[in-house]
């Protein structure tokens, strides 16, 4: 499962950041693209799964999903892609040219108040 793959990666990455600044994380923020889009409820699963036993345990994930930008090849129109509907909103032709898609990142952790 990716989201497996990704808690992990991302919980090492927030306890290397919390062991830094020795206080603890209470949520973090991710970004993902829409190829490789996360599920929400399965990547908090996850998370917590991976996190149970170290610092990060009952962090709050958020997932931001950054809309794919595609162009219309007839009437060059760029547009928010949507993987339900692909048309183009212009003129419904289905070939397009895609922006690159966002990258997985973890935009933000959020940490408690150092005592
Ligand atoms: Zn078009």
């Amino acid at each position: 499962m990716h989201e497996t793959m990704v808690a992990e990666n991302i919980l090492r990455a927030i306890v290397e950041q919390a062991e830094k600044i020795g206080t603890r994380p209470l949520s973090a923020v991710i970004s993902c693209g829409q190829f490789n889009t996360l599920n929400d409820e399965i990547m908090q699963f996850a998370f917590d799964a991976a996190a149970a036993g170290t610092v990060c345990e009952g962090m709050t994930l958020k997932i931001k999903h950054i809309p794919l930008r595609a162009t219309c090849r007839q009437c060059k129109l760029m547009f928010e892609f949507d993987l339900y509907n692909p048309h183009c909103p212009g003129c419904r032709r289905e070939e397009f040219d895609f922006e690159p898609d966002a990258p997985l990142l973890l935009e933000e952790i959020e940490f408690e108040e150092p005592k």
